[in-house]
């Protein structure tokens, strides 16, 4: 086998938004407006950057002038956490209401929190009180083999790196400002009660192979 060189390596496949994974007048606690600017303007705006900011690395790498590295990497981890968690985001919800955590997932809840109101006022308290650009994150910890309520701030700071975030509640205003106005709280208590907890559950599994 010849050793790889850059020529023979495939080139990393750019950056896409994905499909909303339900029509834009299902989530009921959200609205059409709010799913079309969320989706199709900020985080496509992310995807967008994102790639921008690799192209210009690469450009930076070709011409050998990195003075911008720092600039540059900061655009990567911003951008790039925003695509990672908006892409997130849009699995943490479903149509309708009313379900329940089950399985291992809820065994890890209790066994992490004492139970699941425990963990659900954890969350709600995070998420409403994160600052700015946050994110309410409910997260897989390899090391401890535990789960975690985080509250991500700027798409990329105050995570526990490793932690695997298994669902996660956009808490910046464009998020919910349309509808909810300054009633964060409402929006949060409303993000709760469309959880798709199986999508969390699938995660966790996976994530569980990283012990
Ligand atoms: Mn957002």
């Amino acid at each position: 086998m010849p050793t790889a060189t850059a020529a023979t390596l495939a080139t990393p496949k750019k950056y896409t938004l994905p499909d909303l994974p339900y029509g834009y007048d299902e989530i009921e606690f959200l609205s059409e407006e709010i799913l079309h600017l969320h989706h199709d303007k900020h985080h496509a705006g992310y995807v967008k950057s994102l790639n921008t900011a690799l192209e210009d690395l690469a450009q930076a790498r070709t011409d050998g002038e990195l003075e911008h590295i720092k600039a540059l990497t900061r655009e990567v981890a911003f951008h790039g956490s925003g695509h990672a968690l908006h892409s997130l985001y849009w699995c943490s919800m479903a149509p309708g209401g009313g379900r329940k955590p089950a399985g291992a997932l809820r065994a890890a809840i209790d066994s992490s929190f004492g139970s699941l109101p425990a963990f659900l006022k954890q969350f709600g308290e995070a998420s409403r009180k994160g600052e700015a650009s946050a994110w309410g994150v409910l997260a897989y910890e390899p090391m401890g083999d535990r789960l975690l309520v985080m509250a991500y701030e700027d798409h990329q700071n105050m995570s526990f790196q490793g932690a695997v975030p298994l669902l996660v509640c956009d808490v910046w205003e464009h998020a919910y400002y349309p509808r909810y106005k300054n009633e964060r709280g409402d929006y949060v208590d409303a993000f709760i009660k469309a959880i798709d907890w199986e999508h969390a559950a699938e995660r966790l599994e996976r994530a569980r192979k990283l012990r």
